[in-house]
């Protein structure tokens, strides 16, 4: 059963351990003040999640890096002892040390790892993979589509176990990026590249987002979505549920996943279910588990 909300928070936290040379955040510093001011906002933002009556799941979207952080480890910790947090997920690299997981409930964990080719080996990427399996959390992996990276995406497939789900985020700035035979190649590593590979026109269409799906930021307010700017409510008001009702996109289009998967017209809550939040297709585990055995 789906639960009653799916949350994106993303707080102030603004840095990150590694330095791929595209980011904004590559090792970035912050102060002791505004690492403070991060934490401050996510332990109020739990506590909150810990008052609620709804069945949740939650995604932390962080710029930079989150889980190199002890008060995210011990925020992703306590929320997966809540009864009505049926899932709590988070965008990592999967540079931090893992040993917090001992103390979680592992299976309402989701972990959305992202390999990044310049930074860590497929090894070392393989490794803490096979660390969180052994844990019994859930986990994807993943990279951006790059074509020079195409033989190591491919390696990296290879290295993870089958029962691990590998999707590859598609470049998109480029317009006409991959030929066909590169789309043919991307699609036998993740059959659902195509609908990444696609912006998909959202003008007027009706959208989860702001109904059952919105983000929380670091000072509590609510929005839709990560892609449109506009505070519908605040986590602050006790009646903070008036503010979700059904609602049409006011955008051209949705070109990321953590937007477009609300969207309803391509009806992919069936698809990935109670995986929604960390990106696994609800029947990939078992599937992929019984062609590798
Ligand atoms: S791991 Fe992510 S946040 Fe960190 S530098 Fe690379 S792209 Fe940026
Ligand atoms: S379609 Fe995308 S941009 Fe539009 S409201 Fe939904 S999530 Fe936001």
């Amino acid at each position: 059963m789906m639960p009653d909300y799916h949350i994106l928070y993303r707080g102030p936290l603004s840095s990150c351990n590694y330095g791929c040379t595209y980011c904004p955040f590559a090792k970035r510093d912050e102060t002791y003040a505004q690492l403070e001011g991060d934490r401050q906002s996510l332990e109020r933002f739990v506590s909150w999640i810990e008052l609620q009556d709804r069945s949740l799941s939650i995604l932390f979207t962080p710029w930079g890096e989150a889980l190199v952080r002890t008060w995210y480890q011990q925020a992703i910790t306590r929320l997966s002892w809540m009864p009505h947090v049926r899932r709590v997920a988070i965008q990592t690299n999967l540079a931090s040390r893992l040993a917090w997981l001992e103390d979680c409930q592992p299976e309402r964990i989701g972990l959305w790892s992202t390999f990044h080719p310049t930074e860590t080996s497929i090894e070392r990427f393989g490794n803490q993979v096979l660390k969180v399996l052994q844990s019994g959390t859930r986990i994807s992996v993943g990279c951006v589509g790059l074509k020079e990276h195409f033989d190591l995406i491919e390696q990296l497939r290879e290295a993870i176990p089958r029962e691990v789900y590998v999707w590859i985020n598609a470049y998109k700035r480029e317009a006409n990026y991959y030929s066909p035979a590169d789309v043919e190649r991307l699609i036998a590593v993740d059959p659902h590249f195509v609908t990444n590979n696609t912006r998909h026109e959202s003008f007027g269409e009706a959208c989860f987002a702001g109904e059952t799906s919105f983000t929380v930021d670091g000072e509590g307010d609510i929005r839709r979505c990560h892609f449109v700017g506009d505070v519908i409510g605040s986590i602050e008001d006790a009646d903070w549920e008036n503010c979700l009702h059904a609602r049409r996109c006011p955008n051209t289009n949705c070109g990321c996943h953590i937007g477009y998967v609300h969207l309803k017209r391509l009806q992919l809550y069936p698809l990935y279910q109670e995986g929604l939040a960390e990106r696994i297709p609800a029947d990939w585990s078992p599937s992929r588990k019984a062609r590798s055995t």
